[in-house]
């Protein structure tokens, strides 16, 4: 008997394990295709705290904290980051810094270009600028965690999907496996993304949430450039510096019925328009080259707003969902805190707008 399941080892289940291994509970962490096997690797690894609400604000100035904290410097780098756009449209977000007491700079066009004489910005538009924010290779973190969490104990199955809860009235017992076997553990964490509503629907539960197929790219600039990762809310792009290359997209994406972690390539138009408006931001030393594409799922909800909290009915059993794309920069702080509020009994009323109760259905055959 484990005291804490972890189901799902995405950047969410992944920081959750580590919590619980730190705190000295007997924990197991059950991935179907294996530690970062579905959006968290396909993503494209940008942490800023430039955020519209200032708990997501907190949290990933808490996610950039435990990063910093537990993975070795080769899977990030401290960039800062640098929001483009109108001042209106960019003032929700300022608000957002200044309750959370976290420093930004706003430069003009002109400030922008003296200190990166890469960027390209027209006079109507003005840069925030912030520092802690970092760009992160995802599929190096992935690795990282699972390294930490082997060696801090944590029993790693990979290649096994969890396929429902069983469930009592007031508590999940155990969790069954494709392979035929039952977990028991007190404590169970749901983090399987894009995969949750599955999971729940065969334990008699429905979560409304949607899910959207993600695009990012990498792009070889030939050279290294000395900026800070960006987002264009004029031009609708984001990006970040990674060595020679950038990696970041459009802010597309297309409604999905079941996730999609197909190496199919994303639609054509997509790159296009990404690379255009990229090049109407940046001066590059030489024509962006493709040289990756990420296609992955993302699970949202009708309020936009995570779904973190109790799963409802069940005092030992949490669920974390509903990231959307900003899903690698809160994760870790919220798969960290799932496992202080539910084993710790930590006080959850600052995250009552994410609670689960607002998005979970029963099936009648679990409520006779
Ligand atoms: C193209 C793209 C770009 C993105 N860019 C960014 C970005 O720059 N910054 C950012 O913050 N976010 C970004 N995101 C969003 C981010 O990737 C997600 O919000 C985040 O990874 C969600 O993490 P998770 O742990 O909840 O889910 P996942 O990473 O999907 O983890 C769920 C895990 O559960 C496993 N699993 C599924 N079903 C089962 C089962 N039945 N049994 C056992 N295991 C199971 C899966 O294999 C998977 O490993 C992007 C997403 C995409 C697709």
């Amino acid at each position: 008997m484990y005291d804490l399941a972890v189901l799902g080892g995405g950047v969410v289940g992944c920081f959750s394990a580590l919590r619980a291994a730190e705190l000295g509970l007997r924990t197991i962490l059950i991935d179907e295709r294996g530690v970062f096997g579905g959006a968290s690797a396909r993503s494209a690894g940008v942490f800023t705290v430039q955020l519209d609400t200032p708990l997501d604000v907190e949290l990933t100035a808490k996610s950039i904290e435990l990063v910093k904290r537990y993975i070795a410097g080769r899977a990030w780098k401290e960039t800062g980051f640098l929001q483009i756009g109108k001042e209106h449209a960019l003032r929700e977000s300022m608000e957002s810094l200044e309750k959370c007491g976290i420093r930004y700079e706003v430069l003009d066009s002109e400030e922008i270009a003296d200190r990166w004489p890469e960027f390209v910005v027209e006079p109507e538009l003005i840069g925030v600028y912030t520092q802690p924010d970092l760009s992160v290779e995802p599929k190096i973190l992935g690795r990282e965690l699972r390294g930490i969490l082997v060696e801090k104990g944590v029993k790693v199955i990979e290649g096994v999907r969890a396929t429902k809860l069983d469930v009592t009235s007031s508590e999940a017992t155990a969790v069954a496996l494709s392979d035929g076997l039952r977990i028991a553990a007190s404590y169970f964490i749901l983090a399987t993304g894009p995969w949750t509503r599955e999971i729940l629907h065969n334990s008699q539960m429905e979560v409304e949430t949607f899910l959207l197929t993600c695009f990012a790219y990498r792009v070889n600039l030939g050279q290294e450039l000395n900026i800070p990762s960006f987002s264009d809310e004029y031009l609708h792009t984001y990006w970040r510096p990674w060595g020679a290359t950038l990696v970041g997209g459009r802010y597309d994406a297309e409604f999905a019925e079941t996730p999609d972690i197909s190496d199919a390539q994303p639609p054509s138009r997509s790159l296009r328009l990404a690379l255009k408006f990229l090049l109407r931001r940046l001066k590059t030393p030489s024509p962006p080259e493709l040289v990756e594409y990420m296609r992955g799922p993302c699970t949202f909800t009708g309020n936009g707003m995570p779904i973190f909290g109790p799963i409802p009915c069940l005092n030992n059993a949490f669920i974390i969902d509903g990231l959307g794309g900003y899903g690698l920069m809160r994760g870790p702080a919220l798969g960290y805190l799932a496992v202080d509020a539910i084993v710790l009994n930590r006080e959850l009323d600052k995250y009552s707008v994410y609670s689960p109760l607002r998005a979970f259905r029963w099936n009648k055959k679990m409520l006779l």
